[in-house]
């Protein structure tokens, strides 16, 4: 704390993101980020942009990825807004639709982001808990809200919510923007995209940081109806008209175009993730079954803390959340087989079972 800092920063929270560790030969399954490299055509395109237009600002409105997102699901360009990071695209959201007179409604255990972008915009907001399964009920947020804000599937527990759910929700709130965080839809859960033709309040983000394998580019976006996405331009373009870089932009938009590469990775990752899921209920392991590229578990007789400790002591890190309704679980990405496998094998060991 400093005396130089203004009193609303004092109030603030920050969201404390996973560990990136310098040592390089860490087993690294604590921030979800893909087990596999971005496609060559991603780096061809990296390269083909790294030259003297470097000098160059970047296009700030990032036309040709908004072109290539319209262009993949089929809706136009002036319904995607593109940033640096969903995270980002999530914050100009908040600011631009949340600051309501009633507080916004979220799930108790979701995405930890979510209430420090409240705290920093000033937006009150009520949590709702999710049911016995750990399930988003989306008849629990019929009350009038400020706005809803969910992950689908959600984060960290995994469960998708199914589209009808999501439709009933957005249809029962035309007062307010509901925004539906797809981080990882691709990696099982159906996408609401198709909704935004029919609900004007409607708001998807996604990024490209997990089923594309970039999370180092910094790309998300939205989309929406055209002035859900004027709204969020009027934010952007009064804090940073260049959020994307020439880099991203072409980098992202290639990503989009390579889809067999796209196709043949999440398969393969989804492959590991269901036998990691069987492997861990072997060992003992509360599964909740994941729509996502990580696993929700929990062991009934063993402490997450001392878990996560004991694998990283084996060079194997993991996420031990400490929010509410989290603290009994680990969130564990799905690496290469390999790297499941050993994660596997150290549980083994560590739970005293490596003899069978
Ligand atoms: C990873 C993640 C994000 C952030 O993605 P970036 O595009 O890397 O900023 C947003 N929401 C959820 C639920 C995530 O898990």
């Amino acid at each position: 704390m400093s005396k130089l800092w203004s009193p609303s920063i004092r109030e603030l929270t920050p969201y404390v993101p996973g560990e990136q560790p310098r040592i390089a030969k860490l087993t690294k399954l604590n921030t979800n980020e893909n087990p596999y490299g971005p496609s060559p055509a991603v780096l061809a395109a990296l390269r083909d942009e790294t030259g003297d237009s470097l000098r160059l600002y970047p296009d700030p409105d990032a036309t040709r990825l908004k072109e290539a997102v319209a262009a993949y699901y089929k809706v136009s360009a002036a319904q995607v807004f593109a940033g640096n990071g969903s995270d980002e695209v999530l914050a100009h959201a908040f600011h631009a639709f949340f600051d309501q007179e009633l507080p916004i409604l979220m799930p108790d255990l979701t995405y930890s982001f979510y209430p420090v972008y409240c705290r920093l915009y000033g937006i009150a907001y009520e949590a709702v808990p999710l049911n016995h399964a750990k399930g988003i009920v989306a008849a629990d947020y019929g009350r009038p809200a400020g706005g809803i804000v969910f992950a689908n599937p959600n984060a960290p527990t995994g469960l998708p919510l199914a589209s009808a759910e999501v439709e009933r929700m957005v249809a029962a709130h035309p007062e307010c923007v509901v925004l539906v965080d797809e981080a990882y839809v691709d990696f099982g859960a159906e996408t609401a995209i198709p909704l935004v033709q029919k609900y004007p309040n409607l708001l998807v983000v996604h990024t490209f940081s997990k089923s594309r394998s970039l999370a180092g580019l910094r790309v998300g976006y939205a989309i929406g109806h055209p002035d859900l996405i004027a709204g969020l331009e009027r934010v952007k373009n009064s804090f940073n008209s260049y959020p994307l870089g020439r880099l991203a932009i072409a980098g992202a938009a290639a990503a989009l175009e390579d889809e067999a590469y796209f196709q043949e990775k999440r398969a393969l990752l989804i492959a590991s993730r269901e036998l990691l899921a069987a492997q861990l209920a072997a060992l003992g392991f509360d599964v909740t079954p994941s729509a996502t590229n990580f696993l929700f578990v929990q062991h009934p007789e063993h402490e997450a803390a001392t878990l996560a400790a004991a694998l990283r002591e084996r060079a194997i890190l993991v996420r031990h959340l400490k929010q509410p309704g989290a603290e009994r679980h680990l969130r564990i990405s799905i690496g290469t087989p390999d790297e499941c496998e050993l994660l596997h094998a150290a549980l083994r060991e560590i739970l005293g079972s490596a003899k069978d």
